[in-house]
């Protein structure tokens, strides 16, 4: 027998027992006299003790045993006159009487305790060694909580689990495919699915009526922090469902996996417009745990002979609170700086400060008066103390910028409290975007997505300008400005499907041969349908107040798509290209 009890597992109502622990040794400490040793497993550290007056053989064994050594102890457990209070072992320790060494470690490259010195790529390489450690354990535990936790509620729910290809078709939408050869057809790929997407609709045909998968996708975009070739979603369609229903659900299931595993009751999550979202917060997943709205200067600052301005198509601005004696004209010109870094790309930054003795400030003082500053100032409910921060220019980028300067001003002035949780839905996107360099429409969600009911007929016979201003009935649940998943009502009609593909630049012989499956089902009753994903990584980072979602995967990609570990990707042997009627390119 390997152990009786865990290393996390007994008290000081165990005291007397005689125990069995196997686990590793985290540290040891030599008094001479007595030798203490940290002895660790996936349930905790249990304190261990070999004493030279009891047995000097034992005590000398002891003495050689390295961090990560695997052992085994017998021994008692006793009170321990130095308790430690921050450990739920720390009442007791283990006399040991006999010690099994099961296997030995080579010196560990990071030292494996909470606060680690390994960088990334060691910590990658090694990962056996990291999830030895706590915050990584821990988060792994965390995510297997939450997939259950998923089921539970989607199986009440009377959601069906059913499991997709991961070889499927490759087509050109969305993100780039990985694409997987087949030795059986010479020159015909499979392609990893971005999503399985066309599968849970084929579903819903098939009659499933609610499905659920908690499954891998695959995106060969480029990698951010936040992003991983593969991730994980959950994954569900439902049938004969308007939006409000899949919202129901879903914020139903967002509640309870808030409510069971981080004990917080989620407010009703409120609907917003994307495009209020776009004009109040410049982007369409709006951190709403603090206000600083973006207020609209156009009417009160145009015509006044500041050339920027008049020339602007939008003017915009938030008020930052009680900032206007926290910024120095260094300051200001620092933030200046800050907005004109490529990444943002920000002409400039104009700022009037009301000062708390009534005095004003501006950067633009010479083209307005102080009367026309304080009309600015009412307009964007600026008091004394306040500073209002002024963007101007084209509208879409002039939004985009003044969204990074409010998450900045946001994060500095402390706003995004890390305990405060703020859901939202967005719906009401744009069908497609218009892209002027390929002049063409793209699926603003995906090709799929069917456009608000009372835009359906527009769609079949309007002209271009309408096409741009169809609406879909689409959404997106975003906390704490993340985006958490999207989904959207589906297009269940052949002809407002092909009518789709038409305008996104599809041939009629493109959209038969890549999605004539689907057109096809469509002619044997599909039901009206609907769904939505949500990010599974991403959830389980928000969850824990986190931005980077390889925290919660046990195995991720680093910056360059790289398995440090197992050293992939790695290149073939000529045998396989020969196989895969491939020819490297590479030499
Ligand atoms: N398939 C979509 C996605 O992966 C989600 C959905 O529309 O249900 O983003």
């Amino acid at each position: 027998m390997y152990r009786s009890h865990s290393c996390g597992e007994l008290r000081i109502a165990h005291v007397g027992e005689e125990v069995t622990l196997s686990g590793w040794v985290q540290v040891s400490r030599d008094f001479g006299g007595m030798t203490f040793m940290d002895m660790r497993d996936r349930y905790g550290i249990t304190q261990i003790v070999f004493n030279m007056d009891d047995d000097a053989q034992l005590c000398e064994q002891a003495r050689k045993l390295g961090r990560e050594d695997v052992i085994k102890i017998n021994g008692k457990v006793r009170e321990r006159s130095n308790k430690n209070p921050n450990r739920d072992t720390g009442d007791i320790e283990i006399e040991v009487t006999e010690l099994t060494i099961l296997n030995e470690s080579k010196v560990p490259p990071f030292t494996i305790e909470d606060e680690t010195d390994g960088g990334d790529d060691l910590r990658m390489k090694y990962r056996y060694l990291d999830i030895r450690r706590s915050p990584v354990r821990n988060n792994l535990i965390f995510r297997s909580k939450l997939a259950i936790e998923t089921r539970k509620y989607l199986d009440q729910e009377g959601f069906i689990e059913v499991e997709t290809p991961v070889l499927i078709k490759s087509t050109p939408e969305g993100a780039r495919d990985f694409v997987v050869p087949s030795r059986m057809n010479p020159g015909q790929f499979y392609a990893l699915p971005q999503s399985p997407q066309t599968f849970k609709q084929i579903l819903m045909i098939g009659g499933m009526d609610k499905y659920f998968q908690i499954v891998k996708c695959f995106r060969d975009e480029d990698l951010r922090a936040d992003r991983q070739p593969e991730f994980t979603q959950i994954d569900c369609e439902m049938s004969f469902v308007t939006r409000d229903e899949v919202l129901a659900t879903f914020e139903g299931l967002t509640k309870y996996l808030f409510k069971t595993l981080n004990g917080i009751d989620l407010p009703d999550f409120p609907l917003m417009s994307y495009d209020d979202a776009v004009k109040i917060y410049g982007s369409d997943k709006p951190d709403t745990r603090f206000e600083m709205h973006f207020v609209e200067l156009n009417d009160v600052a145009q015509g006044k002979g500041f050339g920027v301005f008049d020339n602007a198509e939008l003017i915009v601005g938030i008020c930052a609170k009680g900032q206007a004696s926290e910024y120095s004209n260094k300051d200001i010109k620092k933030l200046t700086e800050w907005m004109q870094r490529p990444q943002i790309g920000a002409k400039g930054l104009v700022y009037v400060k009301f000062e708390a003795d009534g005095n004003i400030k501006s950067s633009v003082g010479k083209f307005f008066s102080d009367e026309d500053l304080k009309v600015w100032g009412e307009k964007m409910g600026a008091e004394p103390g306040d500073m209002l921060l002024i963007l101007s220019g084209e509208t879409d980028k002039t939004r985009k910028q003044l969204n990074e300067l409010r998450l900045e001003m946001g994060n500095r002035m402390g706003l995004m409290d890390p305990t405060v949780f703020n859901p939202l839905w967005v719906v009401d996107f744009p069908l497609l975007e218009w892209d002027e360099e390929s002049e063409r429409f793209h699926a603003m969600h995906h090709p799929f997505t069917s456009p608000k009911k009372e835009d359906q007929d527009k769609m079949l016979t309007g002209d271009h300008a309408t096409m741009k201003a169809l609406k879909a009935d689409a959404y997106d649940l975003v906390i704490n400005g993340v985006e958490i998943g999207g989904g959207s009502i589906r297009i269940h009609d052949r002809e407002l499907q092909s009518k789709n593909f038409d305008l996104l630049g599809f041939t009629k012989e493109e959209a038969e041969e890549q999605f004539g499956f689907l057109l096809g089902a469509f002619e044997y009753g599909a039901p009206p349908h609907g769904g939505i994903a949500f990010g599974f990584d991403r959830l389980c980072a928000v969850m824990n107040g986190v931005n980077s979602i390889r925290d919660f995967i046990a195995f991720p990609k680093n910056n360059q798509g790289r398995d440090m570990m197992i050293d992939a990707p790695s290149p073939i042997a000529d045998e396989q290209y020969d196989e895969l009627s491939l020819k490297s390119t590479v030499k």
